[in-house]
């Protein structure tokens, strides 16, 4: 048996409990269909097939899980930090002992390859350690004193909060979002994204097995338009962390606005690689692959337009072209995978539609732009060439293993290119001459760039975008300040003359 057929009978191990009770909701403690009973399915990206039944919940079950998150919230808040480090610890362990489960699930649910799933899990644990370590700390704040008045500034958990999360990578972007909210005391009520819902449903399980009370968090599958517009409108609910489009993003805070719900938004993105002729050509071929072709390009800061001052333009390209025709697309659990399917054919379509527009809009297709196989929504890795960035390839967002190729002249043209787009999340600069790095990184407009190197996550430092990529920033103390309201109390600090009116 290969490795490859071996994966595959673990992975049909793992997803028979989907397949064969559905992938329900998870209220107060409670695995739960939908109220009205509706469903609606999951598809395999490597055939199409459906995985599974998921509830497609409405506004009653966003009712539901979100009296249960009240009703946990006077508890879990006031649990000592000590105690909720000590659960969010076990949370983590407990993930680290499912990894391969965590990993398999998302595979066959997403399309995205087990060489990177596989760290996903580890990835999500890590976040969940990282949180519950500070959750003793949260409440801090400062001291002020002034010769009249003593202040105190603290923290405390804003109350049940919403996470709507999208497909791309749930299970670690999920724990991104849901660690600091229980870390910080706050309740949970969790929709997933419709394409796929089943790490969630693990991730609560194991949650709850470690230790988690019922209530704190809290599952509801179903639509954006129906569960996921209830979360938003909900009023006590009291802020929305939400990671997806930046059009869905614009509708949230409309939904949110009548009851002035405060909004977190990770939103998308069209982030330049930025590679100048003094730079380390090797290692910056292998940044920009890996930025766009790793996780099936299916990633908010992939690096989906790549700039190359014009003197290297040809030679460059060249060689990541060679390395887009290289890359092994294949079935999700085959060790070797670099792309798998796309996660849905309605995503697929629209990854495929900017083949047709990258050949209306005249630019040439120097890798891929094509269709692979009958069935599942595999597409070749792609490298758009010749193209300018007023082209839809270069200005929309298309979120799959496809990379725009512009060239420039200087360094001002660089930097008029790179911010000549709606979105601002990620940056990559490539060049070996320090001052330039500087001035190009003070003018940048991006939440986050990398000089000389992929993108590699700290956690401790802000992961957020500018312009239309979001608002807010996770990571570090940055997450409390979005999941706690900060609140100060004021003492005297002697007799002082209290102002006396009227005589
Ligand atoms: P999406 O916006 O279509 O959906 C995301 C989530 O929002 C889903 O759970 C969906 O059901 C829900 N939703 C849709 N309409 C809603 C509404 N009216 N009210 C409430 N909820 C609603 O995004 P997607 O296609 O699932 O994910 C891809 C996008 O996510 C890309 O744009 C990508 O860049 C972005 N993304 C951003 C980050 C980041 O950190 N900046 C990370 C990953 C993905």
């Amino acid at each position: 048996m290969s490795i490859l057929d071996t994966n595959i009978a673990k992975a049909d191990g793992y997803l028979a409990r989907f397949r064969e009770g559905g992938v329900m909701n998870h209220i107060d403690g409670l695995s739960t269909p939908a109220l009205s009973g509706r469903t609606l399915a999951t598809l395999s990206p490597v055939d199409g097939t459906t995985l599974a039944d998921v509830a497609n919940s409405g506004a009653e079950d966003i009712d539901r899980a979100t009296a249960a998150a009240k009703a946990a919230f006077p508890a879990w808040s006031r649990t000592p930090g000590a105690e909720r480090r000590k659960i969010l610890i076990k949370v983590a362990e407990a993930i680290e002992a499912r990894a391969e489960e965590i990993a398999f699930t998302e595979c066959m649910d997403t399309g995205q390859a087990i060489r990177f799933m596989s760290k996903a899990a580890i990835r999500g644990a890590a976040n969940f350690r990282y949180y519950a370590d500070q959750a003793p700390y949260a409440e801090d704040g400062e001291v002020t004193r002034t010769p009249t008045q003593m202040n105190t500034t603290s923290r405390r958990p804003i109350g049940p909060v919403g996470v709507i999360t999208p497909w791309n990578t749930p299970f670690m972007l999920s724990t991104w979002k849901i660690a600091p909210a229980l870390a910080a005391g706050c309740t949970v009520v969790h929709k997933p994204a419709e394409f796929s819902p089943m790490t969630a449903k693990l991730l609560v399980e194991i949650a709850e097995e470690a230790g988690l009370p019922p209530g704190v968090l809290n599952v509801v599958n179903g639509l954006g338009e129906t569960a996921g517009k209830r979360l938003t409108e909900h009023p006590d609910i009291k802020a929305i962390a939400f990671v997806g489009e930046s059009r869905t993003g614009s509708m949230i805070m409309a939904q949110g606005a009548p009851s002035l719900k405060r909004v977190h938004f990770e939103l998308g993105g069209k982030n330049p690689v930025i590679v100048f002729d003094d730079a380390d050509l090797e290692r910056a071929v292998d940044a920009a692959t890996f930025m766009i072709y790793s996780l099936n390009g299916e990633r908010c800061t992939s690096s989906s337009r790549l700039l190359v001052q014009d003197s290297i333009y040809e030679e460059f390209t060249a060689q990541v072209a060679e390395v887009a025709k290289r890359i092994k697309v294949g079935h999700p659990l085959d060790p070797n995978t670099i792309v798998g399917p796309l996660i849905h054919p309605v995503h697929e379509e629209k990854v495929l539609s900017y083949f047709d527009t990258a050949r209306d809009e005249g630019a040439t297709i120097a890798a891929g732009g094509t269709k692979l196989g009958e069935a599942g929504c595999y597409v070749a890795p792609t490298l758009f060439t010749n193209a300018t960035n007023d082209m839809a390839i270069a200005q929309e967002e298309i979120f799959g293993p496809v990379l725009t190729a512009i060239p420039f002249k200087d360094e001002a043209e660089a930097l008029s290119l790179a911010n000549d787009v709606d979105y601002g999340l990620s940056a990559y600069l490539w060049t070996s001459d320090l001052d330039r790095a500087i001035r190009m990184t003070d003018a940048l407009e991006a939440g986050m760039m990398w000089v000389n190197s992929e993108n590699i996550r700290h956690l401790p430092t802000p992961f957020g975008g500018v312009k239309s990529s979001g608002i807010g920033r996770d990571g570090g103390d940055w997450s409390f300040d979005f999941y706690m309201e900060t609140v100060n109390v004021s003492f005297p600090r002697a007799h002082h003359k209290v102002p006396k009116l009227g005589g």
